[in-house]
């Protein structure tokens, strides 16, 4: 089988490059650079190496590539970009234009094994890990789609809230984390990526030691473990006192805090007293709530919560002296929104049958 070179931290890559070509270490540095530096997709691109030597990568190699198989536009700006891997599988990714920064959230699975309750993603089901070829890629094809549609947009911010759950798929994640941020590759700041989780205590914990280490944020979803038990199965396994007894023994680097995510489902998690629960549960721990309202997604009955609701659930944090942010969709008329990745295509007749 041949070597991919994509899935490849530099140290790995530069290892490989010695040891099958028998080339000096910079020459793997200088191929790395080419692969995630300005996302080369064939070794014919590498116009510093020499004929013979691309000849003999080829032989031996490849740069595993997603396919773009499908772009929506949101009336938004936002964009969802449909992915193929090799194996024909699909994975989807999404751009979040907001002034002048721009957030592209990435899969890390096809599909996901945690059947939280509320998420289209989970009805899926997992069917594999992404390698960290795969993971990092969907930043490359992002930026090249962006360089011919919208030349001066950058991607500034990346968040693992796509399909899959980071932390399940653990030792892919980490290489991905360790790429895009290697100013030898994509260059991005550790600050500007966000991994997001459901709450998988022991991966918190060795996260916290790695050398890479990216803002956290976790999905809380429910202020007791009784809601939690039923809308999130994980919670039976790790609950909430584990998960934010691991919070607090994350180290956060100064200044920064760990975020909160928390769904807003009508009469399940928007009550009053769920607030004052939450603003319990959370009090001494450095943090922020994002509250995400319930996005739609065909064949679930859970409803979003009108309007008022929301607010006075959001005005109750904050009289807790909860630090709360409000979550507004971005991309739900193309399922593009927190929970709705599920490889879905918004052609006409299924945008009908939904209404
Ligand atoms: N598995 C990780 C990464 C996915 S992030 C995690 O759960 O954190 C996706 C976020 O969207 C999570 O916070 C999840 O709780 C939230 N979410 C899932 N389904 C949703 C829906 N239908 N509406 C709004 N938010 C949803």
């Amino acid at each position: 089988m041949l070597a991919d070179l994509r899935a490849m931290t530099l140290p790995e890559a530069t290892d490989w490059v010695v040891r099958e070509l028998g080339q000096p270490r910079f020459r793997g540095e200088q191929i790395w650079r080419w692969i995630h530096g300005k996302g080369a997709r064939s070794f014919e691109e590498m116009t510093n190496l020499s004929a013979p030597l691309r000849a003999e990568l080829a032989g031996k190699a490849t740069i595993g590539t997603l396919a773009v198989a499908e772009v929506q536009t949101s009336r938004d700006g936002t964009r969802k970009l449909r992915l193929e891997t090799r194996d024909g599988k699909s994975i989807e990714s999404v751009l979040i234009p907001d002034g002048d920064k721009t957030t592209q959230c990435i899969s890390s699975q096809v599909g996901c094994a945690l059947d939280c309750q509320f998420c289209a993603t989970g009805k899926l089901g997992l069917t594999r890990h992404l390698d960290a070829g795969e993971i990092v890629d969907q930043v490359y094809r992002a930026r090249a789609l962006l360089a011919e549609v919208e030349p001066g947009r950058r991607i500034t911010n990346i968040v693992y809230m796509g399909m899959g759950e980071p932390l399940h798929n653990y030792d892919n994640v980490l290489r991905s984390l360790r790429i895009l941020t290697d100013d030898k590759g994509a260059g991005l700041s550790q600050r500007r990526i966000t991994v997001s989780t459901v709450g998988l205590v022991p991966k918190i914990a060795a996260l916290g030691e790695e050398d890479v280490r990216p803002n956290l944020a976790v999905s809380l979803n429910a202020s007791s473990n009784e809601i939690r038990d039923r809308i999130m199965p994980v919670n039976r396994k790790f609950p909430i006192e584990k998960l934010l007894d691991a919070i607090r023994a994350y180290p956060l680097e100064q200044r920064r805090r760990v975020t909160f995510e928390y769904v807003l489902l009508a009469g399940v998690t928007d009550s009053l007293d769920d607030a004052a629960r939450l603003a319990r549960l959370l009090r001494g721990i450095r943090c922020k709530v994002n509250i995400i309202p319930w996005n739609p997604h065909p064949g679930s009955d859970f409803r979003r919560p009108e309007d008022a609701a929301i607010e006075r659930f959001q005005n109750e944090c904050k009289r807790l002296g909860l630090p709360t942010y409000l979550r507004t969709p971005r991309g739900d008329d193309i399922d593009a929104a927190c929970g709705q990745l599920a490889n879905r295509s918004n052609a006409p007749e299924l945008v009908q049958l939904r209404r």
